[in-house]
């Protein structure tokens, strides 16, 4: 099928030599430069010729993967009725990322950051029985989050495009399946897309839900950070590692003892005073949930990170105690609290303080300390949490080798639901037995204009921008170095590759010079350039490989041959 050229000299592309004032990430940088995309307001891009052709590319292979699995492609609306938020709870706890409006009348309004209650709506008006199911759905959408720091470019946006699908199915195994044709889904669209990815076990966050795992793409500029084992083949965001509680045999150790440790609130000034590492200390860190005080421990040497406690205890809101809740609790000593003794208080710990360890901590008096407080003899865990920080070198929970630490970008992510937006619709269908079934459901994302940015992190050199072949704005950038009879060449081999199907921007300005042509089309980043230069008049034009950087003259005939394939 013939493909179209896109004369340069007819294309609407200011390209800049120099990168964006305001600009912290290679794929911002290079995508302005690049002229594919302009900033309209803060997190908020308008696509220009070029990059709407990569978006468009990127929006085609989605697609194509998601029909081959059976999905079915609608569009819902980006501006949304309140009520079915409020129906989920979400209109409150998406908080102040959700985009809210109102109508002439005072109506509320949303617009949609992700639209799990609308499709259940939509199936429920739409689906009576089991033999209307299973059924996936997805949509290609512009979804709107006021998110509080829109940096880096098309990373992430307050606006961006996203490829959303939803899965509803009668039985558990169902929807296992469903998710396994998502997996399998995403694991093509993005080797297709050329892009690097790992899939990490994640956590359900404020979807709800069970299983969910991530799709995350290595880049200097991503704002996850996930652990990857060099020796198996786990991986997983760091919000999602857990460390194997391992219970030891406790039985040798002395029975506690107290000591006199004054001036000591700190892990530090504790440990150097004892002289022991922090790691053999217990820090117990106090919270306030739903008005209840409830105390973490972790080794004395891990950080805790607080995304994570506040995810444990998800949807309620988590404080740090203060000086009135001390003053409230003369149990509680700020500085010396230790587990043991401690009563009315629900201890939680890090599987580090397995059954059997013992611990350095504070004795619950102001300037002393216990040692030998054994977990599971002199206090008991009420539950397991993992909740430190992880750091490079923490064990693989699968082989227990030391995991490497990554940034990286989340392109994709795909969720087992469950029946939580079901049971919030009452989404049944008439079963087998002639019996109401509670539906399950299944949610899925690809980044769609994130994965451009993506794309842009990991294929880039100091020239500019390396596209990958089926996402690139054309399969040749064809120069014309300058004088006429280039140019007629130029768009004669132009007008012969599209022809056969290849499609070309042709560099065809004139009062343009070679060395910006040739510096432009390297920023470009098409994957091939042609250029018709010195030879012209033998009938000789150069290829190179964007990528390699390798050139090679060619007759016009061997050039186009070569290209076709
Ligand atoms: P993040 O943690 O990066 O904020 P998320 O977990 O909130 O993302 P999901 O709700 O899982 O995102 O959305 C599905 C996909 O949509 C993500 O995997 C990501 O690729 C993309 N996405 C989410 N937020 C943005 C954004 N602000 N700009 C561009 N793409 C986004
Ligand atoms: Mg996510």
């Amino acid at each position: 099928m013939a493909a179209q050229v896109q004369r340069m000299s007819r294309l609407m592309v200011k390209t800049l030599r120099d990168d964006p004032a305001d600009a912290e990430v290679l794929s911002h940088k290079l995508l302005v430069r690049g002229g594919f995309v302009r900033r309209t307001a803060a997190g908020v891009w308008s696509w220009l010729p070029l990059g709407k052709k990569v978006l468009a590319n990127v929006e085609r292979i989605v697609r194509e993967e998601m029909d081959a699995i059976g999905a079915q492609e609608v569009l819902l609306p980006a501006l949304l009725p309140k009520e079915p938020y409020e129906a989920t709870g979400r209109w409150e706890e998406y908080g102040a990322e959700l985009f809210r409006l109102n109508d002439r009348k005072g109506g509320d309004y949303l617009l949609g950051p992700t639209h799990e209650e609308i499709f259940t709506l939509l199936v429920k008006d739409q689906c009576t029985s089991y033999k209307d199911l299973p059924v996936i759905l997805y949509q290609i959408q512009t979804k709107y989050r006021d998110e509080a720091r829109p940096r880096a470019g098309i990373l992430r946006g307050r606006e961006f495009t996203m490829k959303d699908s939803y899965s509803f199915d009668t039985a558990d195994e169902g929807l296992a399946e469903s998710y396994a044709l998502h997996r399998a889904a995403y694991q093509r669209i993005f080797e297709r897309l050329g892009l690097d990815y790992r899939i990490c076990a994640a956590t359900a966050g404020a979807m709800g839900g069970s299983k969910s795992e991530e799709f995350l793409a290595p880049a200097a500029a991503g704002e996850d950070t996930f652990a990857d084992c060099p020796a198996c083949d786990y991986a997983a965001n760091t919000e999602a590692v857990s460390f194997e509680l391992k219970p030891v045999d406790g039985s040798a150790v002395p029975a506690v003892e107290e000591l006199d440790t004054p001036d000591t609130p700190t892990i530090e000034t504790l440990a150097a005073y004892m002289q022991v590492p922090a790691s053999a200390t217990l820090k117990n860190l106090l919270v306030k949930v739903d008005g209840e005080i409830i105390g973490i421990g972790v080794p004395g040497d891990r950080e805790v990170d607080m995304d994570k406690v506040e995810a444990h205890f998800a949807p309620a809101a988590v404080e740090m105690v203060g000086a009135e809740d001390f003053e409230e609790r003369p149990d509680l000593v700020k500085g010396y609290v230790g587990p043991q003794g401690l009563e009315k208080v629900t201890f939680l710990a890090d599987p580090r303080i397995a059954p059997g360890t013992a611990w350095i901590t504070g004795a619950n008096k102001d300037g002393v300390h216990a040692k030998n407080v054994v977990a599971g003899r002199d206090f008991e865990v009420d539950a397991y949490v993992d909740v430190v920080v992880v750091q490079e070198g923490d064990p693989c929970p699968n082989c227990g080798t030391g995991l490497k630490l990554d940034r990286a970008i989340e392109i994709g992510h795909i969720f087992q639901l469950g029946r939580k937006y079901a049971d919030a619709f009452q989404l049944d269908v008439l079963g087998q037995n002639g019996k109401p079934v509670r539906v399950t459901m299944g949610s899925y994302g690809v980044g769609v204009s994130r994965a451009v940015a993506a794309l842009a992190e990991q294929h880039a050199d100091d020239k500019g921008l390396v596209w990958p072949k089926e996402v690139a704005p054309a399969d040749v950038h064809v120069v014309a170095a300058g004088k006429a009879a280039q140019t007629e060449l130029a768009l004669s081999v132009s007008e012969q590759l599209a022809e056969a199907g290849v499609r070309v921007l042709v560099d065809d300005r004139a009062g343009v010079s070679p060395g910006v042509k040739f510096t432009d089309a390297e920023l470009l980043g098409v994957p091939t350039i042609l250029v018709a230069g010195r030879r012209t008049a033998e009938g000789v034009v150069e290829l190179k490989d964007r990528r390699t950087g390798e050139r090679e003259e060619l007759p016009v005939a061997e050039a186009i041959a070569k290209i076709v394939g």
